[in-house]
């Protein structure tokens, strides 16, 4: 296996995961996409901010009206499986036949070269398989999780893009999150949060204090003010599958 650590500077790439409400806390409920999205949607058209939504392929079958106005707001879509259940503790055989049904259900919408695994757990399926499902930006890893994965990460055509922050950072006080966010340390940043994460997640019958807290209203001012902070940096925004012309692997 050919693997290059490559370098991308100056760049943000916001995504958000389009799944159930906190799975596997809430996931009969969907208030993320019915309220947060929305608002979601509104806010990057104001600062005409280009996003990448990575889908569950099961809600894009059942809320075909939703994924519309993600891709007429000008985003992209990418894989984020069929049914969001763990694919690393699946056959690879079973986990390609997920990635392969959700391509099929988004691929309606808009052809999908990016994907990212439920949890950030990859299936232990290989770069070929990706590949030859059309799938070209991986972002299944993060740095927080490994430090391996501090550059993105060429593998034998699959770019691998790791995520920079765990996504509940949004929630903490407004500057800290900025902060801790925007690490200048760090030449690129992969943003990744769920729609429900803007929506008032009421603390019971949820006890986890990462899910309900500094929900809603305070996590919308906070990446407000992320985005106005990268904006002021000069960073670009760019969507997932662009970072294959970007970036610079030798
Ligand atoms: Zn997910």
């Amino acid at each position: 296996m050919n693997i290059i650590k490559c370098r991308l500077k100056g760049v943000v790439f916001l995504t958000f995961d389009i799944e159930p409400d906190a799975p596997p806390y809430q996931s009969d409920s969907t208030r993320g996409l019915e309220e947060g999205l929305p608002w979601i949607l509104e806010m990057l058209n104001k600062r005409r901010v280009k996003a990448t939504f990575f889908i569950v392929g099961e809600l894009a079958d059942r809320y075909p009206s939703i994924i519309e106005a993600i891709v007429g707001g000008g985003h992209e879509i990418g894989s984020h499986g069929y049914s969001h259940r763990r694919m690393d503790k699946l056959p690879p055989e079973e986990a390609l036949r997920e990635i392969r049904r959700s391509i099929d259900s988004l691929s309606v919408f808009q052809q999908v070269s990016s994907f990212r695994a439920p949890n950030l757990q990859p299936p232990k399926i290989n770069v070929d398989d990706y590949l030859s499902l059309g799938i070209k930006v991986d972002s299944s890893v993060a740095f927080y999780k490994n430090r391996f994965y501090d550059t993105p990460i060429m593998k034998n055509g699959l770019l691998v893009l790791p995520a920079t922050i765990t996504s509940s950072t949004i929630r903490l006080p407004k500057k800290i999150a900025v902060r801790l966010t925007l690490n200048p340390k760090r030449e690129f940043h992969v943003l990744f949060y769920h729609p429900w994460e803007f929506t008032r997640i009421r603390r019971k019958p949820i006890y986890r204090p990462d899910i309900w807290l500094r929900t809603g209203f305070y996590a919308q001012r906070s990446l407000e003010s992320i985005l106005d902070e990268a904006g002021k940096r000069g960073y670009k925004f760019l969507k997932v599958s662009e970072a294959v012309d970007r970036v610079v692997c030798k």
